[in-house]
């Protein structure tokens, strides 16, 4: 691949699978680190709150009892004096005590009393509040501080007499809840950075892996298919790496196929047209030729002619079963068919001193078409008396076992050695060249046999004959009328 197509092919960063990893996880861990940054906050807030809610109340309840003594109204000077006595212990910021209109009768400031309200109204909500006979508390985390406020109103057998507020500015506890928080961003921030480092390794890592792949396939697309992926981990990008290198392994094996059956169809078109050249040339060449020898020369052209004729008819049958068709099969009688075969094979039969002897039972029926099954019979019973001897003889059985059909042709010929069995069926493969090519053999018969029986779902085998001969044995499934074709 040039450099070009290798950088128009490149995933563009903002694209890639890993950015969008690293991404996801960077977002996953962020949000977890934000709920886990706001909850123990809020959560101390709370507690914080409602501690100081207790302690204020309680404190701000203390003092309305202290100043509720009496059916007697408060004065200034009775809030002042009991205010004063209990304002060490109280521990708050400002204290503030009114009547029941809201006139302030005392304000205490970080342990003083403040002179500009007193006299005045206390124009606070709490107190307001307070005084329609409400408890209330309010609490906030303000500028680095915990403020919380506390009113209760002072009553004497349900008669409000005033109402009693405090206040509280806690720097300490704002600084605890200020600590944590400051604790937490800090410990989320390095989180965040440790895991979008983490993102980008591992992210890397799995990318690196798929990289790997890519480039394998790339390797294989441009014809090396010797090629394979090795990667390890025995997770899913490893049992992908698998699967590429058995699809591989089987390009490779098809590709070589391939190969060689076009470089041996070559040949054996090259060796009848080098004969016609050869033949031809010496015609021409030939001053004073008689009749009879170039007659002769001739004939042979013509016989050479009919050789290449045969093979590239039997190629086509064999690319025409190579091509995934459609094939409209019907319910075809073996025993006509293999009767038409006999038929025509009986004058080379004659000729070459063999007889056939057919045994074929009623009644086997299978589901093909007739061209292809005549092709069948007529591959195999024709190599039967090709190979066969002079006073031998081919015997040709046909019957029904069970759910199948079996045909089998049986001959007391030459044979094939054990060692060539496994290899007949492949294309243009002969035993004996001489011996194939004197009887018009052109090495494709059985291929087209196996791929045809193949077609129809069949097996064909072939087996030594004792004593001598060869035996091919081709297996059909049955079909009948009521059922079909029968598994
Ligand atoms: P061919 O056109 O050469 O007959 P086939 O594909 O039909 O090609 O057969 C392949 C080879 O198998 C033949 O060349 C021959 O050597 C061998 N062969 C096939 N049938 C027989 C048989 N009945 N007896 C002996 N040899 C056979």
């Amino acid at each position: 691949m040039d450099k070009r197509e290798e950088q128009a092919r490149r995933v563009p960063v903002w694209r890639s699978l890993q950015t969008k990893y690293a991404i996801t996880y960077l977002v996953i861990v962020a949000a977890v680190v934000g709920l886990l940054n706001t909850y123990p906050v809020m959560v101390s807030q709370t507690l914080a709150y409602q501690s100081k809610q207790t302690a204020l109340q309680n404190q701000a309840s203390v003092l309305a009892s202290a100043l509720a003594t009496g059916p007697e109204a408060l004065t200034q000077e009775s809030a002042t004096r009991t205010v004063s006595l209990l304002l060490g212990s109280l521990g708050v910021t400002r204290v503030v005590v009114t009547d029941p209109s809201g006139l302030v009768l005392c304000d205490f400031q970080e342990g003083s009393q403040r002179s500009d309200t007193a006299g005045q109204y206390a124009m606070i909500w709490e107190i307001v509040t307070a005084l329609r006979g409400n408890d209330v508390f309010r609490s906030e985390y303000k500028s680095g501080a915990l403020l919380s406020r506390a009113a209760v109103p002072v009553t004497y057998r349900s008669m409000t007499q005033g109402a009693v507020y405090l206040y509280e500015y806690d720097a300490q506890q704002g600084a605890l809840l200020q600590g944590i928080q400051t604790n937490l961003r800090t410990i989320s921030v390095v989180i965040c950075l440790v895991t979008a480092a983490m993102g980008v390794v591992f992210s890397k890592a799995l990318t690196r892996r798929i990289a790997q792949l890519l480039r394998g396939i790339h390797t294989v697309r441009q014809g090396e298919y010797s090629h394979r992926v090795t990667m390890r981990g025995g997770d899913e990008l490893s049992r992908l790496a698998d699967e590429f290198n058995e699809l591989t392994g089987r390009l490779q094996t098809t590709e070589e196929v391939r190969r060689r059956f076009v470089s041996d169809a070559s040949h054996e078109l090259k060796t009848p047209l080098a004969s016609i050249r050869l033949l031809t040339d010496s015609i021409l060449q030939a001053d004073n030729m008689d009749g009879d020898t170039a007659r002769e020369f001739l004939i042979d052209i013509g016989d050479e002619a009919e050789r290449l004729t045969r093979i590239t008819e039997k190629l086509l049958t064999l690319t025409r079963l190579d091509t995934a068709r459609e094939i409209h099969t019907a319910p075809v009688d073996v025993k006509t068919v293999v009767e038409r075969v006999e038929h025509m094979l009986t004058p080379l039969a004659r000729a070459a001193e063999v007889k056939l002897e057919l045994s074929l039972q009623r009644g086997c029926v299978i589901r093909a078409t007739e061209d292809d099954l005549y092709q069948v019979a007529f591959n195999l019973m024709e190599n039967a008396v090709k190979y066969n001897l002079p006073g031998g003889t081919v015997t040709v059985t046909l019957e029904r076992q069970g759910d199948q059909v079996i045909l089998q042709v049986e001959d007391t010929g030459v044979g094939i050695p054990e060692a060539d069995l496994p290899k007949i069926f492949d294309r243009f493969y002969r035993v004996d060249k001489a011996r194939s090519r004197a009887a018009g053999g052109t090495g494709l018969g059985l291929s087209i046999v196996r791929d045809t029986v193949l077609q129809h779902g069949g097996t064909v085998t072939a087996r030594r004959r004792e004593p001598e001969g060869t035996c091919f044995e081709v297996r059909f499934s049955a079909w009948t009328e009521e059922g079909g074709e029968k598994q």
